[in-house]
């Protein structure tokens, strides 16, 4: 298949729309990762989606909307957390699950009565999901497994050729995926944390929210027979080519301890990577992040060693989950 590149201009915006609405695939800026869209009502593009992606078929898709009253053609009823969360937090890097309507074709849900809806804060996405005239069902515009795509020439690495065209916008601003939060039961469950953390919402609900065990528990919550919420949290995630260990500790021993580590895999003729962002700064490394694994893979690295950050609920605590998944759960600690 040959790709079209596109730019976020008006003309090139409504070309693609076009092709969504003809049931084609279309990887488009979003201000988290890239995305890969198809409409979500059409459930032969649907399918072509989790074949370009390698995607397993049961890992459902977030349904992206431009209009936060288009929510309506997807689920019937919205409890007042649903709407307040809405209000404060769309456009933007929220994902609400929520009971489908029965239209909503199996296939965008992974088998699921659950739909998980987002409004997303980028001009292009936006434009072009109401230019496309349906709802748009778009995982993010990477091959199945390895790191999230954050910039045009990452998507254009991983599906040139394998769908119909990529728009090539500017890079994500918050490069992380969006928090995706269960609104399905009694209390608000985070089944993904991201850049909105559990204190945001706490804020805005007034009342507590959890956290899936997917997420709290040892090794993401996958060792025991706990099944995660959401199905997407049990895959093998955003693995870089290299090898990765995660080192967790008192800072000064972590920096001593992966100069350690790459000193002796240098001397074993090892190619190796660091990543160790400032303390703190947990914004520039959710914006970093995915971006440092690809650029590292493509020098060529055999190994990269990172550094953990210390957060336990905020936004470092949402890039240690990526950062986690993308080393296997490989961890050295020092004390
Ligand atoms: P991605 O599209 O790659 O950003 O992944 C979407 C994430 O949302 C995956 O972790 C999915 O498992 C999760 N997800 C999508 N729809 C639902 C749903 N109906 N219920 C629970 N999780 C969902
Ligand atoms: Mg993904």
């Amino acid at each position: 298949m040959k790709t079209k590149i596109l730019k976020n201009t008006k003309e090139d915006i409504e070309k693609a729309a076009r092709i969504l609405r003809d049931g084609g695939l279309v990887a488009f800026p979003t201000e988290t990762v890239y995305g890969l869209g198809a409409n979500a009502f059409d459930e032969k593009a649907v399918a072509a989606v989790y074949e370009a992606k390698g995607r397993p078929s049961d890992n459902p898709m977030i349904v992206h909307i431009s209009r936060a009253s288009d929510i309506g053609q997807l689920t019937r009823r919205l409890s007042p957390d649903i709407v307040t969360l809405i209000e404060n937090f769309w456009p933007g890097p929220l994902t609400l699950v929520v009971k489908k309507r029965p239209e909503v074709p199996d296939r965008t849900t992974g088998g699921l009565d659950t739909v998980a809806v987002r409004m997303p804060d980028n001009e292009t996405a936006l434009e072009l999901i109401s230019t496309a005239l349906c709802p748009v069902a778009a995982p993010s515009a990477n091959l199945s497994g390895s790191p999230s795509p954050t910039r045009a020439v990452d998507v254009i690495e991983d599906l040139d050729g394998k769908v119909d065209a990529i728009i090539q916008g500017e890079d994500c601003r918050v490069g992380i995926e969006s928090t995706v939060v269960d609104m399905t039961g009694d209390v608000p469950t985070i089944l993904r944390p991201g850049i909105i953390t559990a204190e945001n919402l706490e804020a805005a609900l007034g009342k507590k929210v959890e956290y899936d065990k997917a997420i709290t528990g040892k090794n993401g919550g996958i060792d025991g027979d706990y099944k995660p919420k959401s199905p997407g949290m049990k895959y093998k995630h955003y693995a870089p080519k290299a090898e990765m260990i995660v080192v967790e500790g008192e800072r000064a021993r972590v920096k001593a301890e992966i100069e350690r580590l790459k000193g002796l895999n240098e001397r074993l003729g090892n190619n190796v990577g660091v990543i160790l962002f400032e303390e703190k700064a947990f914004i520039e490394a959710a914006h970093d992040f995915f971006a440092r694994l690809r650029d590292l893979d493509k020098e060529g690295v055999d190994l990269i060693l990172a550094g953990a950050l210390s957060d336990t609920d905020g936004v470092g605590f949402a890039v240690m989950n990526r950062m986690l998944k993308s080393a296997g759960y490989n961890i050295v600690r020092v004390q």
